[in-house]
């Protein structure tokens, strides 16, 4: 093999650091570049199905495939270790494996619950933020229906859930729960109409980027299954009992046993340590995708910030922007590897849908609205298609929602 190879390493095997991973391996030869790539989990996970596992409606596992399953291991070394540092001079990424060094890095270390600093949040709040998360909080709402339907005295809170945000994955996170409430209802006997599911948004208007007939379609149908609103509230704690709110400037205790922050993301921690001029874990990069002064490391996937040319502001953080970024990345490290300009990157907004379980849903594709049925079968097309576009028929296959 060339002595010269270039080194590439890529951290993180999110839709951004593995569609780069996917779509580089069949561009290049093993004689080009020694490529890495480093993630803190042997398995890739659909984080935008975090919604369904954290509400029980699928398994955790059901997110899950192994990283290996897709890499070629002839053109791609996997590590499974966690970043610790990046010394971006030095051009060294330390891990708890090791250190390694690059000649072009790409960052896609994809994002984090933030919690605003809001007291008490990270201590009595469930988050919707990974794998052992999603985890934790479907089997805390079953064990809570357990314990209602097992205990003499019956505490209602264990059958109250509070949602904070009616961002998307609150939005998506209160229609896989009203999906699965009437399956634990049945499974443990429980009255359906003592179960109480309250949401709770700061802003005035929730899901802002939609019409207001999709915003009415979608709390309809949620108020139909039995959510309920508080808008214009925003969460200022939380603690034991529940979340503190503010109405009219004063402070109000909402109680229940299970509370869900759904309100907020960020990049990852470790672009404040490793760069300059990040706000909430995002870097601005360049039109290539790159950061400014650094032609060699990309940043893509939720810990960046691209704005298209001649806007102000940058793309929101979704799967499909992060593997748009993936493939266009994986186009320009080819093009350094042979001396090439590289090439700016184009969103292409195929549009948007907000799940409301599996049999619902609004949203907006190729332009045009879509609500109820369509929605949620559009859904599942996105979501069979991000599988397919990783793994391949096989794994849409084995994995897709068809
Ligand atoms: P978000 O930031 O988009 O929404 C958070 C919501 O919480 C907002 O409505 C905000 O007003 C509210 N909020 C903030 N602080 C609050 C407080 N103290 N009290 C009460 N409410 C408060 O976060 P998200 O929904 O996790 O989405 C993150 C990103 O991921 C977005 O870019 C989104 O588009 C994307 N996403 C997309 C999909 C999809 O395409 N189906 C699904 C999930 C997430």
């Amino acid at each position: 093999m060339a002595q010269d190879r270039k080194k590439v390493l890529v951290l993180g095997a999110g839709y951004a650091g593995l569609q780069t991973i996917t779509k580089l391996q069949k561009q290049i030869s093993a004689d080009e570049a020694e490529v890495t790539l480093i993630n803190k989990n042997d398995y890739h996970y659909e984080a935008t199905w975090l919604h369904e596992a954290s509400a029980g409606t699928i398994s955790y596992e059901d997110l899950l495939y192994p990283v290996e399953s897709v890499v070629n291991k002839d053109k791609v070394n996997f590590v499974k270790a966690e970043v610790t540092k990046i010394d971006r001079n030095a051009k060294k990424v330390e891990t708890d494996a090791g250190i390694f060094d690059y000649d072009i890095l790409v960052v896609s270390l994809g994002f984090e619950t933030e919690t605003f600093g809001i007291k008490g949040m990270k201590d009595h709040a469930f988050q919707i933020e990974n794998v052992l998360t999603a985890r934790k909080l479907s089997r805390h709402i079953e064990d809570k229906f357990a314990n209602y339907a097992s205990s003499k005295q019956k505490d209602d809170k264990d059958l109250a859930i509070i949602v904070g945000g009616a961002g998307f994955t609150g939005v998506e996170f209160l229609g896989e729960l009203t999906d699965r409430i009437p399956e634990l209802c049945n499974k443990y006997g429980v009255e359906q109409g003592k179960v109480k599911i309250t949401c709770v948004e700061a802003a005035p208007k929730m899901l802002p980027m939609f019409s207001d007939e999709l915003v009415n379609h979608a709390v309809s149908y949620l108020e139909d299954k039995g959510v309920e609103f508080k808008i214009g509230t925003p969460i200022v704690a939380a603690n034991e009992k529940g979340f503190v709110v503010k109405v009219n400037d004063e402070e109000q205790q909402l109680e229940a046993n299970t509370v869900v922050w759904a309100a907020g993301v960020r990049g990852s921690q470790l672009m404040e340590e490793s760069f300059e001029g990040v706000k909430r874990g995002r870097i601005v990069t360049k039109q290539d995708l790159t950061i400014e002064g650094y032609d060699d490391v990309f940043a893509i996937g939720d810990v960046s910030a691209f704005i298209p040319a001649g806007e102000e502001r940058p793309l929101p953080t979704t799967a499909q922007i992060a593997m748009q970024q993936g493939e266009q990345t994986a186009k320009n490290i080819k093009n350094i590897l042979e001396g090439q300009p590289t090439q700016e990157f184009e969103y292409v907004d195929r549009g948007t849908v907000c799940s409301l379980g599996s049999n619902d849903g609004v949203g907006v594709v190729y332009g045009k609205d879509i609500q109820g049925k369509k929605a949620a079968f559009m859904k599942k097309v996105i979501d069979t298609r991000a599988v397919y576009k990783l793994g391949g028929v096989g794994l849409a296959f084995k994995k897709g929602k068809f």
